[in-house]
Protein backbone atom coordinates (compact mmCIF):
# COMPACT_ATOMS: atom_id res chain seq x y z
CA UNK A 1 0.00 0.00 0.00
CA UNK A 2 0.84 3.56 -0.97
CA UNK A 3 2.39 5.69 1.91
CA UNK A 4 0.40 8.51 1.22
CA UNK A 5 -2.69 5.91 2.28
CA UNK A 6 -1.40 5.69 5.61
CA UNK A 7 -4.09 6.14 8.06
CA UNK A 8 -4.59 10.23 9.54
CA UNK A 9 -5.08 8.09 12.97
CA UNK A 10 -2.40 7.86 15.77
CA UNK A 11 -2.31 3.98 16.34
CA UNK A 12 -0.71 2.19 19.04
CA UNK A 13 2.49 2.40 17.69
CA UNK A 14 2.55 6.16 17.90
CA UNK A 15 2.59 6.04 22.06
CA UNK A 16 4.23 4.91 24.76
CA UNK A 17 2.27 1.88 26.48
CA UNK A 18 4.79 0.40 28.74
CA UNK A 19 3.54 -0.25 32.35
CA UNK A 20 0.29 1.97 31.43
CA UNK A 21 -3.27 0.20 31.62
CA UNK A 22 -4.26 0.14 28.08
CA UNK A 23 -7.90 -0.45 27.70
CA UNK A 24 -8.54 -2.05 24.21
CA UNK A 25 -12.13 -2.39 22.44
CA UNK A 26 -12.32 -5.28 20.46
CA UNK A 27 -14.91 -6.66 18.87
CA UNK A 28 -14.88 -10.39 19.51
CA UNK A 29 -18.53 -10.33 18.72
CA UNK A 30 -18.26 -14.21 17.69
CA UNK A 31 -20.90 -16.83 16.25
CA UNK A 32 -22.09 -19.08 18.69
CA UNK A 33 -22.98 -22.71 18.27
CA UNK A 34 -26.59 -22.13 20.15
CA UNK A 35 -26.98 -25.26 21.46
CA UNK A 36 -23.43 -25.86 22.79
CA UNK A 37 -22.67 -22.30 22.99
CA UNK A 38 -19.41 -23.66 21.58
CA UNK A 39 -17.37 -20.38 19.37
CA UNK A 40 -18.26 -21.83 15.84
CA UNK A 41 -15.96 -19.13 13.95
CA UNK A 42 -13.00 -17.55 15.93
CA UNK A 43 -11.82 -15.18 13.10
CA UNK A 44 -12.83 -11.95 14.90
CA UNK A 45 -10.43 -12.84 17.91
CA UNK A 46 -7.50 -13.78 15.28
CA UNK A 47 -7.93 -10.50 13.38
CA UNK A 48 -6.76 -8.54 16.71
CA UNK A 49 -4.17 -10.68 17.86
CA UNK A 50 -1.35 -8.53 16.29
CA UNK A 51 -2.53 -5.54 18.49
CA UNK A 52 -2.85 -7.68 21.90
CA UNK A 53 0.59 -9.39 20.98
CA UNK A 54 2.14 -5.77 20.65
CA UNK A 55 0.78 -5.05 23.56
CA UNK A 56 1.95 -7.58 25.58
CA UNK A 57 5.51 -7.65 24.30
CA UNK A 58 5.59 -3.80 24.51
CA UNK A 59 4.78 -4.94 28.42
CA UNK A 60 1.49 -3.14 28.52
CA UNK A 61 -1.56 -4.09 31.05
CA UNK A 62 -4.02 -4.75 28.69
CA UNK A 63 -7.71 -4.77 29.99
CA UNK A 64 -10.12 -6.10 26.62
CA UNK A 65 -13.59 -5.71 25.95
CA UNK A 66 -16.04 -6.82 23.49
CA UNK A 67 -19.71 -7.19 23.18
CA UNK A 68 -21.52 -10.33 22.65
CA UNK A 69 -24.71 -10.79 21.19
CA UNK A 70 -27.69 -8.90 21.99
CA UNK A 71 -28.41 -9.18 25.72
CA UNK A 72 -29.70 -5.84 25.34
CA UNK A 73 -28.81 -4.64 28.63
CA UNK A 74 -29.18 -7.30 31.47
CA UNK A 75 -26.95 -10.21 32.15
CA UNK A 76 -27.50 -13.47 30.19
CA UNK A 77 -25.80 -16.18 31.13
CA UNK A 78 -25.12 -17.74 27.75
CA UNK A 79 -23.57 -14.26 26.74
CA UNK A 80 -20.79 -14.31 29.07
CA UNK A 81 -17.15 -13.69 27.92
CA UNK A 82 -15.57 -16.45 29.74
CA UNK A 83 -15.54 -19.07 26.41
CA UNK A 84 -14.19 -15.94 24.39
CA UNK A 85 -11.24 -15.32 26.53
CA UNK A 86 -10.77 -18.61 27.58
CA UNK A 87 -10.11 -18.92 23.31
CA UNK A 88 -7.54 -16.32 23.02
CA UNK A 89 -5.56 -17.25 25.79
CA UNK A 90 -5.42 -20.94 23.76
CA UNK A 91 -4.61 -18.42 20.42
CA UNK A 92 -1.97 -16.66 22.11
CA UNK A 93 -0.82 -19.44 24.68
CA UNK A 94 -0.93 -16.65 27.49
CA UNK A 95 -2.88 -16.33 30.49
CA UNK A 96 -6.27 -14.47 30.42
CA UNK A 97 -8.21 -13.05 33.30
CA UNK A 98 -11.70 -12.57 33.73
CA UNK A 99 -13.70 -10.38 35.65
CA UNK A 100 -17.50 -10.98 36.16
CA UNK A 101 -18.77 -7.15 35.39
CA UNK A 102 -17.29 -4.25 32.92
CA UNK A 103 -17.27 -1.92 36.27
CA UNK A 104 -17.44 -1.52 39.83
CA UNK A 105 -14.91 -2.17 42.69
CA UNK A 106 -13.80 -5.73 42.19
CA UNK A 107 -13.26 -4.90 38.23
CA UNK A 108 -11.43 -1.57 39.85
CA UNK A 109 -9.01 -3.91 42.25
CA UNK A 110 -8.30 -6.63 39.10
CA UNK A 111 -7.27 -3.70 36.94
CA UNK A 112 -5.05 -1.77 39.78
CA UNK A 113 -3.16 -5.62 40.16
CA UNK A 114 -2.43 -6.18 36.55
CA UNK A 115 1.38 -6.67 36.09
CA UNK A 116 3.44 -5.53 32.67
CA UNK A 117 2.56 -7.90 29.83
CA UNK A 118 -0.43 -9.46 31.68
CA UNK A 119 -4.50 -9.14 29.58
CA UNK A 120 -7.81 -8.90 31.81
CA UNK A 121 -10.63 -9.83 30.55
CA UNK A 122 -13.83 -7.88 30.63
CA UNK A 123 -17.30 -9.33 31.21
CA UNK A 124 -19.47 -8.34 28.16
CA UNK A 125 -19.65 -4.62 27.78
CA UNK A 126 -23.74 -4.90 26.80
CA UNK A 127 -24.83 -6.71 29.91
CA UNK A 128 -25.08 -2.98 30.93
CA UNK A 129 -27.97 -0.50 28.59
CA UNK A 130 -25.53 1.82 29.33
CA UNK A 131 -23.45 0.79 26.95
CA UNK A 132 -25.45 1.52 24.20
CA UNK A 133 -26.89 4.73 25.24
CA UNK A 134 -23.62 5.99 25.30
CA UNK A 135 -23.73 6.77 29.31
CA UNK A 136 -21.42 9.66 29.78
CA UNK A 137 -20.62 8.38 33.94
CA UNK A 138 -20.26 4.88 32.49
CA UNK A 139 -18.14 6.02 29.88
CA UNK A 140 -16.18 7.51 32.76
CA UNK A 141 -15.82 4.66 34.95
CA UNK A 142 -14.61 2.55 31.91
CA UNK A 143 -12.29 5.54 31.71
CA UNK A 144 -11.40 5.20 35.05
CA UNK A 145 -10.03 2.02 34.64
CA UNK A 146 -7.13 2.87 32.13
CA UNK A 147 -4.61 5.40 31.10
CA UNK A 148 -5.19 4.37 27.84
CA UNK A 149 -7.98 3.77 24.93
CA UNK A 150 -7.27 1.82 21.63
CA UNK A 151 -9.56 1.04 19.60
CA UNK A 152 -9.86 -2.43 17.32
CA UNK A 153 -12.98 -2.91 17.03
CA UNK A 154 -13.92 -1.54 13.51
CA UNK A 155 -16.49 -3.03 12.90
CA UNK A 156 -18.69 -1.36 15.50
CA UNK A 157 -17.48 2.30 14.87
CA UNK A 158 -20.31 3.06 12.67
CA UNK A 159 -22.45 3.28 16.60
CA UNK A 160 -21.47 5.52 18.93
CA UNK A 161 -21.61 3.76 22.10
CA UNK A 162 -19.78 4.49 25.87
CA UNK A 163 -16.95 1.52 25.01
CA UNK A 164 -16.45 2.93 21.24
CA UNK A 165 -16.69 6.72 21.14
CA UNK A 166 -18.11 7.75 25.13
CA UNK A 167 -14.71 6.48 26.65
CA UNK A 168 -12.21 7.78 24.07
CA UNK A 169 -13.26 11.64 25.77
CA UNK A 170 -11.62 11.04 28.75
CA UNK A 171 -8.36 9.08 27.48
CA UNK A 172 -5.55 9.43 24.72
CA UNK A 173 -7.27 7.34 22.16
CA UNK A 174 -5.38 6.04 19.59
CA UNK A 175 -6.21 3.05 16.56
CA UNK A 176 -5.16 -0.52 17.25
CA UNK A 177 -3.05 -2.62 14.28
CA UNK A 178 -6.66 -4.08 12.76
CA UNK A 179 -7.79 -0.74 13.11
CA UNK A 180 -5.44 0.69 11.66
CA UNK A 181 -4.82 -1.69 8.54
CA UNK A 182 -9.15 -1.44 7.51
CA UNK A 183 -8.37 2.37 7.57
CA UNK A 184 -5.38 1.90 5.29
CA UNK A 185 -6.81 -0.21 3.03
CA UNK A 186 -10.03 0.81 2.25
CA UNK A 187 -8.56 4.72 2.54
CA UNK A 188 -6.24 3.15 0.10
CA UNK A 189 -8.40 2.41 -2.58
CA UNK A 190 -10.39 5.98 -2.20
CA UNK A 191 -7.85 7.87 -2.49
CA UNK A 192 -4.73 6.13 -4.50
CA UNK A 193 -6.05 3.17 -6.15
CA UNK A 194 -3.98 1.10 -8.79
CA UNK A 195 -5.99 1.59 -12.17
CA UNK A 196 -7.39 -0.05 -13.84
CA UNK A 197 -9.69 -0.16 -10.88
CA UNK A 198 -12.84 -2.36 -11.18
CA UNK A 199 -15.64 -2.80 -8.61
CA UNK A 200 -17.84 -5.79 -8.33
CA UNK A 201 -21.10 -5.18 -6.66
CA UNK A 202 -24.02 -7.08 -5.96
CA UNK A 203 -26.46 -8.16 -3.14
CA UNK A 204 -30.14 -8.36 -2.87
CA UNK A 205 -31.04 -4.66 -3.33
CA UNK A 206 -29.86 -1.80 -4.94
CA UNK A 207 -31.13 0.54 -2.51
CA UNK A 208 -28.52 -0.49 -0.25
CA UNK A 209 -25.66 0.18 -2.18
CA UNK A 210 -26.65 3.31 -4.06
CA UNK A 211 -24.34 5.49 -2.05
CA UNK A 212 -21.99 3.51 -2.66
CA UNK A 213 -22.34 3.34 -6.24
CA UNK A 214 -22.64 7.23 -5.87
CA UNK A 215 -19.36 7.85 -3.74
CA UNK A 216 -16.87 5.26 -5.97
CA UNK A 217 -18.63 5.96 -9.49
CA UNK A 218 -15.91 8.59 -10.34
CA UNK A 219 -12.87 7.02 -8.88
CA UNK A 220 -13.49 2.80 -10.95
CA UNK A 221 -12.55 2.36 -14.98
CA UNK A 222 -14.94 -0.56 -14.81
CA UNK A 223 -18.45 -1.28 -12.60
CA UNK A 224 -19.41 -4.87 -12.53
CA UNK A 225 -23.17 -5.35 -10.93
CA UNK A 226 -24.60 -8.94 -10.56
CA UNK A 227 -26.24 -10.10 -7.42
CA UNK A 228 -30.35 -9.54 -7.46
CA UNK A 229 -29.82 -5.75 -7.52
CA UNK A 230 -28.48 -6.46 -11.71
CA UNK A 231 -32.49 -6.83 -11.90
CA UNK A 232 -33.18 -3.35 -11.35
CA UNK A 233 -30.26 -2.28 -13.79
CA UNK A 234 -32.20 -4.56 -16.39
CA UNK A 235 -35.06 -3.56 -16.17
CA UNK A 236 -33.97 0.21 -16.50
CA UNK A 237 -32.56 -1.16 -19.76
CA UNK A 238 -35.60 -2.92 -20.93
CA UNK A 239 -35.27 -6.47 -20.54
CA UNK A 240 -38.27 -8.71 -18.93
CA UNK A 241 -36.87 -10.10 -15.30
CA UNK A 242 -39.73 -11.91 -14.53
CA UNK A 243 -40.89 -12.42 -10.42
CA UNK A 244 -37.04 -10.64 -9.84
CA UNK A 245 -37.43 -7.90 -7.00
CA UNK A 246 -37.17 -4.83 -8.65
CA UNK A 247 -37.27 -1.69 -6.99
CA UNK A 248 -39.17 0.56 -8.91
CA UNK A 249 -38.36 4.00 -7.53
CA UNK A 250 -34.54 2.76 -8.36
CA UNK A 251 -35.28 2.13 -11.94
CA UNK A 252 -34.92 5.36 -12.46
CA UNK A 253 -31.50 5.74 -10.35
CA UNK A 254 -30.67 2.70 -12.20
CA UNK A 255 -30.66 4.64 -15.12
CA UNK A 256 -28.96 8.04 -13.97
CA UNK A 257 -25.98 5.59 -12.79
CA UNK A 258 -25.59 3.96 -15.77
CA UNK A 259 -25.38 7.94 -17.37
CA UNK A 260 -23.17 8.99 -14.65
CA UNK A 261 -21.01 5.64 -15.16
CA UNK A 262 -20.91 6.62 -18.81
CA UNK A 263 -19.46 10.08 -18.26
CA UNK A 264 -16.95 9.39 -15.68
CA UNK A 265 -15.49 6.99 -18.33
CA UNK A 266 -16.71 4.10 -16.62
CA UNK A 267 -17.77 1.12 -18.03
CA UNK A 268 -20.73 -0.69 -16.47
CA UNK A 269 -21.34 -4.38 -17.38
CA UNK A 270 -24.34 -6.46 -16.17
CA UNK A 271 -24.73 -9.98 -16.15
CA UNK A 272 -25.21 -10.98 -20.14
CA UNK A 273 -27.27 -14.40 -19.39
CA UNK A 274 -28.39 -15.66 -15.52
CA UNK A 275 -29.63 -18.47 -13.62
CA UNK A 276 -33.41 -18.61 -13.03
CA UNK A 277 -35.68 -20.41 -10.96
CA UNK A 278 -39.62 -20.86 -10.08
CA UNK A 279 -38.57 -20.34 -6.57
CA UNK A 280 -35.51 -19.26 -4.44
CA UNK A 281 -35.37 -22.63 -2.15
CA UNK A 282 -33.35 -25.56 -1.48
CA UNK A 283 -35.37 -27.89 -4.05
CA UNK A 284 -35.44 -25.60 -6.57
CA UNK A 285 -33.61 -26.21 -9.91
CA UNK A 286 -32.14 -23.31 -11.72
CA UNK A 287 -31.47 -23.19 -15.36
CA UNK A 288 -29.25 -20.84 -17.19
CA UNK A 289 -30.89 -18.18 -19.85
CA UNK A 290 -29.78 -15.25 -21.70
CA UNK A 291 -31.17 -11.97 -20.38
CA UNK A 292 -33.19 -11.67 -23.60
CA UNK A 293 -34.97 -14.89 -22.71
CA UNK A 294 -35.53 -14.67 -18.59
CA UNK A 295 -39.40 -16.27 -18.42
CA UNK A 296 -42.00 -13.53 -16.80
CA UNK A 297 -42.68 -16.38 -14.45
CA UNK A 298 -39.07 -17.17 -12.76
CA UNK A 299 -36.39 -15.58 -10.58
CA UNK A 300 -33.25 -14.02 -10.90
CA UNK A 301 -31.24 -16.20 -8.78
CA UNK A 302 -27.67 -16.22 -9.80
CA UNK A 303 -25.06 -15.43 -12.87
CA UNK A 304 -25.06 -17.86 -15.88
CA UNK A 305 -21.47 -19.13 -16.58
CA UNK A 306 -20.96 -16.57 -19.54
CA UNK A 307 -21.18 -13.52 -17.06
CA UNK A 308 -18.67 -15.30 -14.97
CA UNK A 309 -16.54 -15.45 -17.95
CA UNK A 310 -17.15 -11.65 -19.19
CA UNK A 311 -16.49 -10.86 -15.48
CA UNK A 312 -13.37 -12.62 -15.07
CA UNK A 313 -12.04 -10.78 -18.07
CA UNK A 314 -12.76 -7.37 -17.20
CA UNK A 315 -11.48 -8.21 -12.98
CA UNK A 316 -8.07 -10.23 -14.68
CA UNK A 317 -7.31 -6.29 -16.27
CA UNK A 318 -7.55 -4.87 -13.24
CA UNK A 319 -4.78 -3.51 -10.95
CA UNK A 320 -7.57 -3.17 -7.70
CA UNK A 321 -10.60 -4.78 -7.50
CA UNK A 322 -12.66 -4.20 -4.58
CA UNK A 323 -16.29 -6.55 -3.72
CA UNK A 324 -18.58 -6.55 -2.29
CA UNK A 325 -22.64 -8.63 -2.47
CA UNK A 326 -23.01 -11.89 -3.42
CA UNK A 327 -23.54 -12.39 -7.34
CA UNK A 328 -26.48 -15.05 -6.51
CA UNK A 329 -28.54 -16.47 -4.13
CA UNK A 330 -25.02 -18.56 -2.37
CA UNK A 331 -26.81 -19.81 0.62
CA UNK A 332 -28.62 -22.16 -1.32
CA UNK A 333 -26.82 -24.63 -3.50
CA UNK A 334 -28.01 -24.32 -6.49
CA UNK A 335 -27.50 -20.61 -7.09
CA UNK A 336 -23.79 -20.28 -5.18
CA UNK A 337 -21.87 -20.83 -8.34
CA UNK A 338 -21.63 -17.56 -9.62
CA UNK A 339 -20.21 -15.88 -6.25
CA UNK A 340 -17.64 -18.77 -5.66
CA UNK A 341 -16.08 -18.97 -9.25
CA UNK A 342 -15.76 -15.30 -8.60
CA UNK A 343 -14.34 -15.21 -5.13
CA UNK A 344 -11.87 -18.22 -6.89
CA UNK A 345 -10.47 -15.51 -8.94
CA UNK A 346 -10.21 -13.10 -6.94
CA UNK A 347 -8.47 -15.12 -4.80
CA UNK A 348 -5.62 -15.60 -7.65
CA UNK A 349 -5.41 -12.50 -8.98
CA UNK A 350 -1.97 -10.21 -8.74
CA UNK A 351 -4.39 -7.04 -8.36
CA UNK A 352 -4.64 -5.33 -5.08
CA UNK A 353 -8.09 -6.89 -3.86
CA UNK A 354 -10.65 -5.74 -0.89
CA UNK A 355 -13.66 -6.99 0.43
CA UNK A 356 -16.24 -5.69 2.44
CA UNK A 357 -19.91 -6.14 3.64
CA UNK A 358 -21.02 -8.93 6.16
CA UNK A 359 -22.22 -11.81 3.51
CA UNK A 360 -19.05 -11.35 1.61
CA UNK A 361 -16.56 -11.24 4.15
CA UNK A 362 -18.67 -14.60 5.42
CA UNK A 363 -18.34 -16.37 1.49
CA UNK A 364 -14.30 -15.56 1.57
CA UNK A 365 -13.92 -16.98 5.02
CA UNK A 366 -16.11 -20.18 4.72
CA UNK A 367 -14.31 -20.66 1.58
CA UNK A 368 -10.75 -20.37 3.63
CA UNK A 369 -9.67 -17.83 1.26
CA UNK A 370 -9.50 -14.89 3.50
CA UNK A 371 -5.65 -14.92 3.78
CA UNK A 372 -5.46 -14.69 -0.37
CA UNK A 373 -6.75 -11.29 -0.32
CA UNK A 374 -5.06 -7.94 0.12
CA UNK A 375 -7.99 -7.15 2.69
CA UNK A 376 -11.19 -8.53 3.88
CA UNK A 377 -12.60 -6.32 5.77
CA UNK A 378 -13.83 -7.11 9.59
CA UNK A 379 -15.83 -4.03 9.39
CA UNK A 380 -19.58 -5.50 7.64
CA UNK A 381 -21.70 -2.43 7.39
CA UNK A 382 -18.89 0.01 8.69
CA UNK A 383 -16.83 -0.95 5.80
CA UNK A 384 -19.70 0.05 3.30
CA UNK A 385 -20.31 3.13 5.39
CA UNK A 386 -16.49 4.16 5.22
CA UNK A 387 -16.63 3.48 1.68
CA UNK A 388 -19.63 6.02 1.31
CA UNK A 389 -17.85 8.30 2.73
CA UNK A 390 -19.79 8.50 6.12
CA UNK A 391 -18.03 10.11 9.09
CA UNK A 392 -17.78 6.30 11.54
CA UNK A 393 -18.52 8.39 14.96
CA UNK A 394 -15.61 5.11 17.01
CA UNK A 395 -13.22 6.71 13.83
CA UNK A 396 -13.99 10.08 14.61
CA UNK A 397 -13.07 9.84 18.36
CA UNK A 398 -9.90 8.58 17.51
CA UNK A 399 -6.68 11.24 17.84
CA UNK A 400 -5.10 12.92 14.73
CA UNK A 401 -1.63 11.75 14.08
P1 LIG B 1 -23.12 -7.73 2.25
O1 LIG B 1 -23.67 -8.16 3.59
O2 LIG B 1 -21.83 -8.41 1.94
O3 LIG B 1 -23.07 -6.24 2.08
P2 LIG B 1 -25.70 -7.89 1.02
O4 LIG B 1 -26.31 -7.87 2.38
O5 LIG B 1 -25.85 -6.70 0.17
O6 LIG B 1 -24.15 -8.27 1.14
O7 LIG B 1 -26.27 -9.11 0.16
C1 LIG B 1 -26.37 -10.40 0.65
C2 LIG B 1 -27.64 -11.05 0.22
O8 LIG B 1 -27.92 -10.84 -1.15
C3 LIG B 1 -27.58 -12.55 0.41
O9 LIG B 1 -28.47 -12.92 1.43
C4 LIG B 1 -28.01 -13.12 -0.96
O10 LIG B 1 -28.87 -14.22 -0.87
C5 LIG B 1 -28.71 -11.93 -1.58
N1 LIG B 1 -28.77 -12.05 -3.04
C6 LIG B 1 -27.76 -12.11 -3.92
N2 LIG B 1 -28.22 -12.30 -5.17
C7 LIG B 1 -29.58 -12.38 -5.08
C8 LIG B 1 -30.63 -12.57 -6.01
N3 LIG B 1 -30.39 -12.74 -7.31
N4 LIG B 1 -31.90 -12.59 -5.55
C9 LIG B 1 -32.14 -12.42 -4.23
N5 LIG B 1 -31.20 -12.24 -3.30
C10 LIG B 1 -29.93 -12.21 -3.72
MG1 LIG C 1 -25.58 -7.88 4.46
Amino acid sequence: MDEKAKVAKKTVQDIEVEGKVVFVRVDFNVPLDMRTGAITDDSRIRAALPTIRYLVDHRAKVILCSHLGRPDGKVVEELRMGPVAQRLSQLTDLPVSIVSDSIGNQVQEAADDLKNGRILFLENIRFHAEEEANDPSFAQALAKLADIYVDDAFGTTHRAHASTVGVAQYLPAVAGLLMEKELTSLTGILTNPEHPFGALLGGAKVSDKISLIHSISDKIDVLLIGGGMAATFLKAQGYEVGFSLIEADKEDLAHQLLEVAGHNGASLLLPVDVVVSDSISEQAAGEVVQITGIPPNKYIADIGPQTVELFSQEIKKCRTIFWNGPMGVYEIPPFTRGTRALVELLANVKATTVVGGGSTAEIVEEMNLTHKMTHVSTGGAASLKFLEGQTLPGVAALLDR
